[in-house]
């Protein structure tokens, strides 16, 4: 029997899956998939758990009920790759591997910040975004909010919250001099404009000092909050940092062309966890988790793989509520309601397939 051990269910953990299942594998192949949560979490919608607007059953999906594949639902406390085999946070029974996938995504990065790990919420787990979106829809009226953040997730949560809540007190504390530092200008102002009209606060060259349990410090200035929401900046999984390999100057894991760590042959890793020369991105997780499948399907079958082809990312679409947006589209910047309806698209046709 070959082991093929993929942890988690992520986008990447689930495309290799996925992709795998497509074909007609070996006989002598058991494929377990480990997870903590027994369902697919949706990532890129979580800004809406956090903000209390989407049912958490339309953000999870099913994992695919195959007999090919086994489950295991727990939280992984190691992974030992000298004795080949992971183990888990409670007395559960240690799972064996031969091949390993590793696509345990990102947790949130606080940079050293005093105070932030305890006193933020976060929007990196689904545990941690119900948290939040109990800690935003349980503020009184006025109730003051900040996030920490200006980036994809950050305004997407804080526009989202806005939308719900028009009553709350928001606060966007953005490190730039403007907000979506890595999207095109057009598309800068327009959020800007949005976050103006709408009544948010946006306090750019934010440097924030410490965190305490009422508020956040930003260049000398402590700003009264009740609850303050993490997004500015990620790292790999601690499970993954942990690792004896070769890191990049992020501290993901240095994989060759074929999503193989080098001091490990039968260690494979892709998505936030593994070094690439993109951004991480749910899209860049789930072509890499595509093109392992191919891999892995040559590998378990002691076929040479194929080299793999060049990704190709198409642009990232963002949300401003239910029914305004931005992002790139055919390689053009676009603002206003076609580029949420292109988001809503996308979703739907991802849990489709
Ligand atoms: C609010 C928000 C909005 C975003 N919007 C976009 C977007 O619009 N477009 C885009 O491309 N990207 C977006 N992203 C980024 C995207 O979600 C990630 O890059 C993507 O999820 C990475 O995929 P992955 O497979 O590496 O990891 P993940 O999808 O995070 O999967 C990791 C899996 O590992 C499991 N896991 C982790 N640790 C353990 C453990 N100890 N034990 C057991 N299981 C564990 C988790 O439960 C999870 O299922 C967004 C992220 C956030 C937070």
């Amino acid at each position: 029997m070959k082991r093929l051990v993929v942890l988690g269910g992520g986008y990447g953990g689930l495309k290799t899956l996925l992709g795998l299942l497509e074909n007609q594998l070996p006989d002598d192949i058991e494929i377990t998939l480990i997870d903590r949560n027994p369902y697919h979490s949706i990532k890129t919608e979580f800004y809406t758990i956090a903000a209390g607007t989407s049912a958490e059953k339309d953000v999870r999906l099913d994992f695919p009920d195959d007999k090919r594949v086994q489950y295991v639902y727990g939280e992984i406390d190691h992974i030992d790759t000298e004795n080949e085999e992971i183990t888990f946070s409670d007395s559960s029974k240690a799972v064996p591997y031969d091949y390993l996938v590793i696509g345990l995504g990102c947790e949130d990065n606080y940079h050293g910040i005093d105070g932030a790990r305890e006193f933020t919420n976060s929007v990196q787990t689904f545990e941690n975004a119900r948290y939040t979106g109990l800690a935003v829809c349980n503020l009184k009226a006025y109730g003051k909010v900040s996030v920490v953040g200006a980036g994809l997730s950050g305004i997407e949560v804080a526009s989202e919250i806005r939308e719900s809540r028009p009553d709350l007190n928001i606060r966007l504390l953005d490190r730039g001099s403007t907000v979506l530092k890595a999207f095109d200008s057009k598309i800068q102002e327009y959020v800007a404009e949005w976050f103006t009209a709408n009544d948010v606060d946006v306090i750019h060259h934010a440097n924030v000092e410490y965190v305490e349990k009422d508020g956040v410090c930003n260049n000398g200035v402590c700003y009264v909050n009740d609850v303050t929401i993490w997004t500015a900046g990620v790292r790999p999984n601690y499970l993954v940092r942990e690792l004896p390999f070769s890191k990049d100057n992020q501290e993901k894991i240095m994989v060759n062309e074929f999503y193989q760590v080098p001091e490990k042959k039968n260690v494979y890793v892709l998505g936030d966890c593994a070094s690439s020369e993109f951004s991480p991105s749910a899209q860049l997780a789930g072509q890499q988790g595509e093109q392992l499948a191919e891999i892995l399907f040559d590998v378990l079958r002691d076929k040479q793989p194929k080299k793999p082809g060049k990704i190709k990312l198409k642009g990232t679409l963002g949300s401003l509520g239910k029914s305004d947006g931005f992002g790139n589209m055919m390689q053009k910047p676009m603002t206003g309601l076609l580029p949420r309806i292109a988001k809503s698209g996308v979703l739907w046709l991802n849990k489709r397939h």
